[in-house]
């Protein structure tokens, strides 16, 4: 017998990667950072509101020092991207000369991080890197230099470990595609 179908509003999802699995590649992304930052303070720049449970374990499995603020951005709305990133919010944090480290729950069509990136390099870093949990490679639509995803997945609309579905679904350790 599978494992139950879940069911978010009017859809239903069934289970596609176990809490397990998802620690598991978050050790190894967190594990490459801790080495490539060593010594280095870097600032994590989080994107909510779906990066908050990815960045709540990165930041716990991160050895050396370093800080942390969020950020906002809109951009989806339901299953399908609207395609328009709204102004950033929040980033009241003097990024001038800071190693940043920009964390999203997922790189999709990439338009988010298109966006971002440029007002990010205004503010004069040092450098950015950009973190993901989930990374789509065939959704994306722009060139980016995605050196710390934790997972790659397919073109399908995912669930839980801080992805909603219309508000829903955040709270859930496990991710679940839809059915
Ligand atoms: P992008 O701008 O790269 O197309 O998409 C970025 C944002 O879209 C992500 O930060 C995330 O909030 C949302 N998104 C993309 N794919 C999914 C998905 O499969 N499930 C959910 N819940 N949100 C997604």
């Amino acid at each position: 017998m599978g494992h139950p179908l879940i069911t978010l509003h009017d859809k239903s999802f069934r289970p596609y990667l176990s809490a397990a699995e998802i620690a598991g590649a978050i050790d190894q992304v967190a594990a490459r950072l801790s080495a490539d930052y060593a010594g280095r303070r870097p600032l994590f720049v989080v994107v909510l509101t779906g990066g908050f449970m990815f960045a709540a374990d990165l930041m716990k499995r991160f050895t050396g020092d370093c800080e942390i603020v969020f950020i906002r951005v809109a951009s989806y709305e339901g299953m399908g991207s609207t395609g328009q990133v709204q102004e950033i919010m929040g980033l009241r944090e003097d990024v001038q000369g800071r190693d940043i480290i920009l964390v999203e729950d997922i790189v999709d069509t990439g338009t988010t991080l298109h966006h971002l990136l440029p007002t990010l390099e205004a503010n004069k870093p040092a450098s950015i890197e950009i973190a993901a949990m989930f990374y789509k490679p065939t959704s994306l639509r722009y060139p980016l230099t995605l050196n710390y995803m934790a997972m790659e997945i397919p073109n399908d609309f995912v669930v839980g470990y801080g992805l909603d579905y219309d508000g829903l679904g955040r709270n859930l350790p496990d991710v679940y595609v839809a059915a």
